[in-house]
Protein backbone atom coordinates (compact mmCIF):
# COMPACT_ATOMS: atom_id res chain seq x y z
CA UNK A 1 0.00 0.00 0.00
CA UNK A 2 0.91 3.14 -1.47
CA UNK A 3 1.39 6.39 1.55
CA UNK A 4 -1.39 7.95 -0.34
CA UNK A 5 -3.85 4.57 0.39
CA UNK A 6 -2.35 4.31 3.92
CA UNK A 7 -3.45 8.63 4.24
CA UNK A 8 -7.23 7.72 2.97
CA UNK A 9 -7.09 4.92 4.79
CA UNK A 10 -6.25 7.11 8.24
CA UNK A 11 -8.98 9.86 7.30
CA UNK A 12 -6.75 12.64 7.15
CA UNK A 13 -7.49 16.04 6.48
CA UNK A 14 -5.66 19.36 7.00
CA UNK A 15 -5.78 19.58 10.70
CA UNK A 16 -5.24 23.71 10.38
CA UNK A 17 -8.93 24.19 10.13
CA UNK A 18 -9.00 23.73 6.44
CA UNK A 19 -10.13 20.03 6.40
CA UNK A 20 -9.52 19.14 3.05
CA UNK A 21 -9.21 15.60 2.81
CA UNK A 22 -4.84 14.76 2.88
CA UNK A 23 -5.07 12.14 0.57
CA UNK A 24 -6.14 14.13 -2.27
CA UNK A 25 -3.15 16.30 -1.97
CA UNK A 26 -0.74 13.38 -1.33
CA UNK A 27 -1.41 12.50 -4.67
CA UNK A 28 -0.72 15.27 -6.86
CA UNK A 29 3.22 15.79 -8.61
CA UNK A 30 4.40 18.85 -6.80
CA UNK A 31 8.15 20.45 -6.72
CA UNK A 32 7.53 21.86 -3.14
CA UNK A 33 6.06 20.69 0.14
CA UNK A 34 5.54 23.58 2.58
CA UNK A 35 4.91 22.45 6.08
CA UNK A 36 2.62 25.08 7.53
CA UNK A 37 3.72 25.69 11.19
CA UNK A 38 2.98 29.63 11.19
CA UNK A 39 0.34 29.08 13.35
CA UNK A 40 -1.03 33.27 13.98
CA UNK A 41 -4.67 32.60 15.58
CA UNK A 42 -4.04 35.02 18.44
CA UNK A 43 -3.77 32.75 22.16
CA UNK A 44 -3.40 29.54 19.72
CA UNK A 45 0.40 27.62 20.36
CA UNK A 46 -0.84 23.80 19.66
CA UNK A 47 1.33 23.86 16.11
CA UNK A 48 4.19 24.77 18.72
CA UNK A 49 3.75 22.33 20.73
CA UNK A 50 3.59 19.74 17.62
CA UNK A 51 6.94 20.84 16.71
CA UNK A 52 8.16 21.06 20.05
CA UNK A 53 6.97 17.95 21.23
CA UNK A 54 7.12 15.78 17.88
CA UNK A 55 9.43 17.25 15.37
CA UNK A 56 10.84 13.82 14.10
CA UNK A 57 7.35 13.09 13.75
CA UNK A 58 6.51 16.08 11.61
CA UNK A 59 9.69 16.31 9.61
CA UNK A 60 9.05 12.10 9.01
CA UNK A 61 5.81 13.63 7.36
CA UNK A 62 7.07 15.77 5.26
CA UNK A 63 9.46 13.14 4.22
CA UNK A 64 6.49 10.59 3.48
CA UNK A 65 4.57 13.55 1.47
CA UNK A 66 7.97 14.76 -0.42
CA UNK A 67 8.04 10.42 -1.12
CA UNK A 68 4.22 10.36 -2.60
CA UNK A 69 4.85 14.06 -4.66
CA UNK A 70 7.44 13.88 -6.14
CA UNK A 71 8.72 16.78 -4.95
CA UNK A 72 12.30 18.44 -5.08
CA UNK A 73 12.13 20.12 -1.85
CA UNK A 74 10.52 20.44 1.34
CA UNK A 75 10.09 23.40 3.55
CA UNK A 76 9.27 23.88 7.11
CA UNK A 77 7.79 27.58 7.69
CA UNK A 78 8.09 28.56 11.81
CA UNK A 79 7.75 31.99 12.87
CA UNK A 80 11.29 33.36 13.86
CA UNK A 81 9.85 34.29 17.34
CA UNK A 82 9.54 30.13 18.08
CA UNK A 83 12.98 29.52 19.01
CA UNK A 84 12.40 25.95 20.99
CA UNK A 85 10.31 25.02 17.66
CA UNK A 86 12.72 25.50 15.30
CA UNK A 87 15.86 23.78 17.31
CA UNK A 88 13.65 21.08 17.80
CA UNK A 89 12.79 20.59 14.02
CA UNK A 90 16.71 21.46 12.74
CA UNK A 91 17.94 18.66 15.00
CA UNK A 92 14.95 16.38 13.31
CA UNK A 93 16.05 17.25 9.87
CA UNK A 94 18.67 14.73 8.48
CA UNK A 95 17.76 15.50 4.53
CA UNK A 96 19.47 18.54 2.77
CA UNK A 97 16.42 18.84 0.75
CA UNK A 98 14.38 20.08 3.66
CA UNK A 99 14.94 23.45 4.75
CA UNK A 100 13.08 25.35 7.78
CA UNK A 101 12.19 29.38 6.58
CA UNK A 102 11.91 31.79 9.06
CA UNK A 103 8.45 34.08 9.21
CA UNK A 104 8.10 37.21 10.58
CA UNK A 105 5.39 37.56 13.65
CA UNK A 106 2.73 38.70 11.30
CA UNK A 107 -0.99 37.76 10.99
CA UNK A 108 -2.17 35.75 8.82
CA UNK A 109 1.79 35.04 7.70
CA UNK A 110 0.07 31.02 8.22
CA UNK A 111 -2.66 32.07 5.04
CA UNK A 112 -1.41 29.47 2.63
CA UNK A 113 -1.18 32.63 -0.05
CA UNK A 114 1.44 34.29 1.94
CA UNK A 115 3.02 31.61 2.92
CA UNK A 116 4.16 30.50 -0.31
CA UNK A 117 4.63 33.40 -1.51
CA UNK A 118 7.03 34.00 1.99
CA UNK A 119 9.17 31.12 1.38
CA UNK A 120 9.47 31.05 -2.43
CA UNK A 121 8.34 34.16 -3.61
CA UNK A 122 5.87 32.36 -6.11
CA UNK A 123 2.37 33.76 -6.42
CA UNK A 124 -0.99 31.85 -6.75
CA UNK A 125 -3.03 32.94 -9.69
CA UNK A 126 -5.69 34.84 -8.78
CA UNK A 127 -8.76 32.17 -7.52
CA UNK A 128 -5.86 29.30 -7.65
CA UNK A 129 -4.69 26.69 -5.21
CA UNK A 130 -1.37 26.31 -4.09
CA UNK A 131 -0.45 23.17 -6.64
CA UNK A 132 -0.96 26.08 -9.34
CA UNK A 133 2.21 26.59 -8.44
CA UNK A 134 3.78 23.27 -7.93
CA UNK A 135 3.38 23.37 -4.58
CA UNK A 136 1.47 21.87 -1.81
CA UNK A 137 0.81 22.83 1.86
CA UNK A 138 -0.25 20.93 4.71
CA UNK A 139 -0.48 21.84 8.37
CA UNK A 140 2.58 20.52 11.02
CA UNK A 141 -0.53 18.65 12.72
CA UNK A 142 -1.42 17.06 9.60
CA UNK A 143 2.14 15.93 9.06
CA UNK A 144 2.39 14.15 11.88
CA UNK A 145 -0.44 12.37 11.27
CA UNK A 146 1.17 11.45 7.78
CA UNK A 147 3.54 9.86 9.66
CA UNK A 148 1.36 8.15 11.97
CA UNK A 149 -0.83 6.65 8.94
CA UNK A 150 2.48 5.09 7.96
CA UNK A 151 2.15 3.14 11.08
CA UNK A 152 -1.35 2.30 10.39
CA UNK A 153 -2.46 4.42 12.44
CA UNK A 154 -6.09 6.68 12.38
CA UNK A 155 -6.94 9.88 13.10
CA UNK A 156 -8.51 9.46 16.65
CA UNK A 157 -7.05 12.25 18.69
CA UNK A 158 -6.59 16.39 18.22
CA UNK A 159 -4.07 18.71 19.77
CA UNK A 160 -6.23 21.34 20.37
CA UNK A 161 -5.58 24.87 22.67
CA UNK A 162 -7.88 25.81 26.00
CA UNK A 163 -7.32 29.80 26.34
CA UNK A 164 -8.67 33.07 27.30
CA UNK A 165 -11.06 32.90 30.15
CA UNK A 166 -9.84 29.59 32.15
CA UNK A 167 -8.21 28.56 35.27
CA UNK A 168 -5.23 27.02 33.48
CA UNK A 169 -4.66 27.93 29.54
CA UNK A 170 -3.56 24.70 28.07
CA UNK A 171 -2.51 23.01 25.09
CA UNK A 172 -2.93 18.84 24.82
CA UNK A 173 -4.44 15.65 23.12
CA UNK A 174 -8.02 15.02 23.18
CA UNK A 175 -10.16 12.05 21.46
CA UNK A 176 -11.77 13.44 18.31
CA UNK A 177 -15.45 14.46 19.16
CA UNK A 178 -14.86 15.18 23.05
CA UNK A 179 -17.11 18.10 24.14
CA UNK A 180 -15.98 21.46 24.54
CA UNK A 181 -17.66 21.41 28.20
CA UNK A 182 -15.27 18.41 28.88
CA UNK A 183 -11.99 20.28 26.79
CA UNK A 184 -12.74 23.59 29.18
CA UNK A 185 -12.99 21.42 32.21
CA UNK A 186 -10.00 19.89 31.97
CA UNK A 187 -8.32 22.99 31.45
CA UNK A 188 -9.72 24.04 35.01
CA UNK A 189 -12.92 25.37 33.95
CA UNK A 190 -14.14 28.97 33.66
CA UNK A 191 -12.99 32.10 34.96
CA UNK A 192 -16.23 34.03 35.19
CA UNK A 193 -20.06 33.43 35.24
CA UNK A 194 -21.34 33.97 31.65
CA UNK A 195 -19.41 33.40 28.46
CA UNK A 196 -18.89 32.75 24.83
CA UNK A 197 -16.24 30.33 22.73
CA UNK A 198 -14.52 31.52 19.81
CA UNK A 199 -13.75 27.95 18.16
CA UNK A 200 -11.20 27.58 16.32
CA UNK A 201 -9.80 31.10 16.58
CA UNK A 202 -10.82 34.72 17.40
CA UNK A 203 -10.36 35.91 13.75
CA UNK A 204 -11.41 33.18 12.08
CA UNK A 205 -13.22 30.70 14.45
CA UNK A 206 -17.26 30.68 15.15
CA UNK A 207 -18.38 32.13 18.45
CA UNK A 208 -20.16 28.90 20.19
CA UNK A 209 -22.53 28.91 23.06
CA UNK A 210 -23.15 25.02 23.31
CA UNK A 211 -21.03 23.19 25.08
CA UNK A 212 -21.97 19.75 24.00
CA UNK A 213 -20.27 20.74 20.63
CA UNK A 214 -17.71 18.47 19.59
CA UNK A 215 -14.21 18.92 18.79
CA UNK A 216 -13.30 17.75 15.52
CA UNK A 217 -10.10 17.08 13.34
CA UNK A 218 -9.89 20.62 12.11
CA UNK A 219 -10.58 22.33 16.09
CA UNK A 220 -7.33 24.08 16.65
CA UNK A 221 -8.56 25.90 19.47
CA UNK A 222 -11.34 26.69 21.85
CA UNK A 223 -11.03 30.69 22.96
CA UNK A 224 -13.12 31.23 26.24
CA UNK A 225 -13.96 35.05 26.54
CA UNK A 226 -16.72 36.86 28.93
CA UNK A 227 -20.00 37.39 27.37
CA UNK A 228 -19.73 41.34 27.88
CA UNK A 229 -16.27 41.13 25.68
CA UNK A 230 -16.78 43.31 22.77
CA UNK A 231 -15.71 40.51 20.72
CA UNK A 232 -18.18 38.56 21.68
CA UNK A 233 -20.57 41.26 21.21
CA UNK A 234 -19.64 41.96 18.23
CA UNK A 235 -19.82 38.93 16.83
CA UNK A 236 -23.28 38.63 17.92
CA UNK A 237 -24.72 41.01 16.02
CA UNK A 238 -27.14 39.77 13.04
CA UNK A 239 -26.03 40.20 9.53
CA UNK A 240 -29.06 42.78 9.37
CA UNK A 241 -27.53 45.13 12.00
CA UNK A 242 -24.00 44.92 10.47
CA UNK A 243 -25.34 45.83 7.38
CA UNK A 244 -27.41 48.83 8.20
CA UNK A 245 -25.10 50.29 10.51
CA UNK A 246 -22.47 49.86 7.71
CA UNK A 247 -24.47 51.42 5.04
CA UNK A 248 -24.74 54.58 7.40
CA UNK A 249 -21.57 54.62 8.99
CA UNK A 250 -18.76 54.13 6.55
CA UNK A 251 -17.26 56.76 5.41
CA UNK A 252 -15.32 55.24 2.71
CA UNK A 253 -11.78 55.92 4.41
CA UNK A 254 -10.77 52.61 2.61
CA UNK A 255 -8.25 51.36 5.74
CA UNK A 256 -9.86 48.06 5.35
CA UNK A 257 -8.23 47.67 1.66
CA UNK A 258 -5.22 49.64 2.72
CA UNK A 259 -4.52 47.02 5.61
CA UNK A 260 -5.91 43.87 3.75
CA UNK A 261 -2.88 41.28 3.19
CA UNK A 262 -4.51 40.04 0.50
CA UNK A 263 -4.64 43.12 -1.43
CA UNK A 264 -1.19 44.13 0.01
CA UNK A 265 0.38 41.12 -1.71
CA UNK A 266 -1.14 42.16 -5.23
CA UNK A 267 -4.81 40.63 -5.40
CA UNK A 268 -7.63 42.48 -6.21
CA UNK A 269 -9.46 42.39 -2.66
CA UNK A 270 -11.10 45.78 -2.01
CA UNK A 271 -13.45 45.57 1.21
CA UNK A 272 -14.33 49.30 1.15
CA UNK A 273 -15.61 48.70 -2.23
CA UNK A 274 -17.47 45.83 -1.27
CA UNK A 275 -19.02 48.07 1.78
CA UNK A 276 -20.51 50.24 -1.37
CA UNK A 277 -22.43 47.15 -2.15
CA UNK A 278 -24.64 48.00 1.05
CA UNK A 279 -25.98 51.22 -0.18
CA UNK A 280 -27.01 49.13 -3.32
CA UNK A 281 -29.78 47.27 -5.62
CA UNK A 282 -29.19 44.37 -7.05
CA UNK A 283 -27.21 45.04 -10.13
CA UNK A 284 -24.91 47.71 -8.56
CA UNK A 285 -24.71 45.30 -5.38
CA UNK A 286 -23.03 42.69 -8.02
CA UNK A 287 -20.67 45.09 -9.37
CA UNK A 288 -18.91 45.32 -6.07
CA UNK A 289 -19.28 41.68 -4.88
CA UNK A 290 -16.74 41.48 -7.03
CA UNK A 291 -13.97 42.86 -5.41
CA UNK A 292 -14.61 39.95 -2.32
CA UNK A 293 -13.99 37.23 -4.73
CA UNK A 294 -10.32 36.73 -3.78
CA UNK A 295 -11.13 37.56 0.83
CA UNK A 296 -9.88 34.87 2.90
CA UNK A 297 -11.59 35.65 5.60
CA UNK A 298 -8.76 36.26 7.78
CA UNK A 299 -11.00 38.93 9.68
CA UNK A 300 -8.61 41.94 9.66
CA UNK A 301 -10.56 44.54 8.03
CA UNK A 302 -13.71 44.30 10.61
CA UNK A 303 -11.11 43.54 13.81
CA UNK A 304 -8.39 45.59 13.00
CA UNK A 305 -7.99 48.28 10.43
CA UNK A 306 -11.58 49.90 10.59
CA UNK A 307 -11.89 52.94 12.52
CA UNK A 308 -15.44 52.98 12.76
CA UNK A 309 -16.20 48.99 14.10
CA UNK A 310 -17.86 47.92 10.69
CA UNK A 311 -17.97 44.99 9.05
CA UNK A 312 -16.21 44.87 5.83
CA UNK A 313 -15.03 40.90 6.53
CA UNK A 314 -19.22 40.21 6.59
CA UNK A 315 -19.38 42.01 3.72
CA UNK A 316 -17.47 40.34 1.82
CA UNK A 317 -18.06 37.27 3.07
CA UNK A 318 -22.21 38.02 2.02
CA UNK A 319 -21.05 39.07 -1.07
CA UNK A 320 -19.37 35.99 -2.18
CA UNK A 321 -22.28 33.89 -1.27
CA UNK A 322 -24.38 35.84 -3.64
CA UNK A 323 -21.64 36.00 -6.55
CA UNK A 324 -21.87 31.83 -5.73
CA UNK A 325 -25.72 31.99 -5.72
CA UNK A 326 -25.50 33.67 -9.21
CA UNK A 327 -22.70 31.57 -10.62
CA UNK A 328 -20.70 34.71 -11.11
CA UNK A 329 -17.28 33.99 -12.18
CA UNK A 330 -14.40 36.33 -10.91
CA UNK A 331 -13.08 38.27 -14.16
CA UNK A 332 -10.45 40.83 -12.17
CA UNK A 333 -7.42 41.69 -12.83
CA UNK A 334 -4.99 38.63 -13.31
CA UNK A 335 -1.55 39.55 -12.93
CA UNK A 336 -0.84 39.78 -9.15
CA UNK A 337 2.20 42.34 -7.98
CA UNK A 338 3.05 42.68 -4.26
CA UNK A 339 2.33 46.41 -3.34
CA UNK A 340 5.66 48.66 -2.43
CA UNK A 341 4.24 48.78 0.94
CA UNK A 342 3.57 45.37 1.11
CA UNK A 343 6.71 44.86 3.84
CA UNK A 344 5.55 48.02 5.94
CA UNK A 345 2.03 47.48 6.42
CA UNK A 346 1.83 43.55 7.93
CA UNK A 347 0.23 43.71 10.81
CA UNK A 348 2.25 42.24 13.69
CA UNK A 349 0.77 39.75 16.00
CA UNK A 350 1.59 41.95 19.01
CA UNK A 351 -0.33 45.02 17.90
CA UNK A 352 -3.74 42.73 16.68
CA UNK A 353 -3.56 41.63 19.97
CA UNK A 354 -3.65 44.65 21.58
CA UNK A 355 -6.45 45.90 19.41
CA UNK A 356 -8.36 42.81 19.95
CA UNK A 357 -8.34 43.58 23.94
CA UNK A 358 -7.18 40.33 24.56
CA UNK A 359 -3.88 40.86 26.63
CA UNK A 360 -4.77 39.96 30.03
CA UNK A 361 -5.45 36.27 28.16
CA UNK A 362 -2.13 36.41 25.94
CA UNK A 363 -0.65 33.71 28.45
CA UNK A 364 1.85 30.88 26.94
CA UNK A 365 -0.92 27.76 27.22
CA UNK A 366 1.39 25.26 29.01
CA UNK A 367 1.57 21.60 26.93
CA UNK A 368 -0.30 18.77 29.22
CA UNK A 369 1.52 15.66 28.49
CA UNK A 370 -1.56 13.51 30.02
CA UNK A 371 -4.20 13.02 27.18
CA UNK A 372 -7.88 14.07 28.30
CA UNK A 373 -9.41 10.82 28.85
CA UNK A 374 -13.29 11.04 27.24
CA UNK A 375 -16.15 8.97 28.76
CA UNK A 376 -18.18 9.95 25.42
CA UNK A 377 -17.60 11.35 22.15
CA UNK A 378 -19.70 12.78 19.96
CA UNK A 379 -17.78 12.50 16.25
CA UNK A 380 -19.38 14.08 13.31
CA UNK A 381 -19.50 12.32 10.11
CA UNK A 382 -18.73 15.51 8.07
CA UNK A 383 -15.77 16.95 9.80
CA UNK A 384 -14.17 17.59 5.73
CA UNK A 385 -14.40 19.33 3.29
CA UNK A 386 -16.77 16.86 0.74
CA UNK A 387 -19.59 14.79 0.88
CA UNK A 388 -20.33 13.21 4.97
CA UNK A 389 -19.09 9.80 5.36
CA UNK A 390 -21.42 7.18 5.53
CA UNK A 391 -21.91 4.90 9.15
CA UNK A 392 -21.63 1.70 8.76
CA UNK A 393 -22.19 0.91 12.55
CA UNK A 394 -25.27 0.45 14.30
CA UNK A 395 -26.79 1.54 17.79
CA UNK A 396 -25.29 -0.98 20.52
CA UNK A 397 -22.03 -2.03 18.63
CA UNK A 398 -19.08 -2.46 20.55
CA UNK A 399 -16.20 -0.68 18.76
CA UNK A 400 -12.41 -0.28 19.32
CA UNK A 401 -10.84 2.92 19.75
CA UNK A 402 -9.14 3.50 15.95
CA UNK A 403 -12.24 1.32 14.24
CA UNK A 404 -13.78 2.24 11.38
CA UNK A 405 -17.04 3.88 11.73
CA UNK A 406 -17.55 5.86 8.31
CA UNK A 407 -16.70 5.13 4.52
CA UNK A 408 -16.15 7.59 1.87
CA UNK A 409 -19.66 7.51 -0.34
CA UNK A 410 -18.34 6.04 -3.72
CA UNK A 411 -16.52 8.33 -6.12
CA UNK A 412 -17.44 11.05 -3.60
CA UNK A 413 -14.46 13.28 -1.89
CA UNK A 414 -14.37 13.05 1.50
CA UNK A 415 -12.66 11.53 4.55
CA UNK A 416 -12.89 7.87 6.47
CA UNK A 417 -14.02 8.25 10.24
CA UNK A 418 -12.65 6.33 12.77
CA UNK A 419 -14.27 5.48 16.83
CA UNK A 420 -12.02 7.77 18.91
CA UNK A 421 -12.52 5.92 22.14
CA UNK A 422 -13.42 2.17 23.38
CA UNK A 423 -17.05 2.16 23.71
CA UNK A 424 -20.56 0.82 22.53
CA UNK A 425 -22.95 2.88 19.92
CA UNK A 426 -25.14 4.75 21.32
CA UNK A 427 -26.50 6.92 18.38
CA UNK A 428 -26.03 7.26 14.50
CA UNK A 429 -27.20 9.87 12.51
CA UNK A 430 -25.33 13.09 11.15
CA UNK A 431 -23.12 12.44 13.99
CA UNK A 432 -21.57 8.47 15.74
CA UNK A 433 -22.18 9.20 19.82
CA UNK A 434 -19.72 6.28 21.30
CA UNK A 435 -20.08 5.64 25.20
CA UNK A 436 -17.13 4.04 27.10
CA UNK A 437 -18.06 0.83 28.96
S1 LIG B 1 -12.28 50.96 7.12
FE1 LIG B 1 -14.39 50.96 7.81
S2 LIG B 1 -15.12 53.04 7.46
FE2 LIG B 1 -13.23 52.80 6.27
S3 LIG B 1 -13.93 52.11 4.24
FE3 LIG B 1 -13.54 50.29 5.41
S4 LIG B 1 -15.48 49.75 6.31
FE4 LIG B 1 -15.65 51.86 5.63
S1 LIG C 1 -11.28 39.47 5.63
FE1 LIG C 1 -10.90 41.59 5.07
S2 LIG C 1 -8.73 41.86 5.41
FE2 LIG C 1 -9.07 39.66 5.30
S3 LIG C 1 -8.76 39.10 3.18
FE3 LIG C 1 -10.94 39.54 3.43
S4 LIG C 1 -11.14 41.65 2.86
FE4 LIG C 1 -8.98 41.32 3.24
Amino acid sequence: MNISEKILNAGIVGAGGGGFPTHVKAGAKVEYVIANGAECEPLIHKDYEVMVRYPDKVVQGVMLLIESTGAKKGIIGIKEKNKEAIDAISGAIHDPRIKIHLLGDFYPSGDEFILVYESTKRLIPPQGIPLDVGIVVSNVETLYNISLAAEDQPVTEKFITVAGAVHRPLSFVAPVGTSFKDAIAFAGGVTVKDFGVFVGGIMMGKLEFDLDQPITKTTAGLIVLPKEHILIQRKSRTEQSMRRIGKSACDQCSYCTELCPRYILGYDVQPHKVMRSLGFTMTGEQMWNQYASLCCACGLCTLYACPENLYPKEACDTAKADLRTNSVKWSGRKEVIPHPMYEGRRTPLKQLIKRLGIEEYNHPSKFQQKKLNSKNVNIPLSQHIGTPAQPIVSIGELVKRGQLIGEIPDAKLGARVHASIDGVIKSVNRNIVIENY
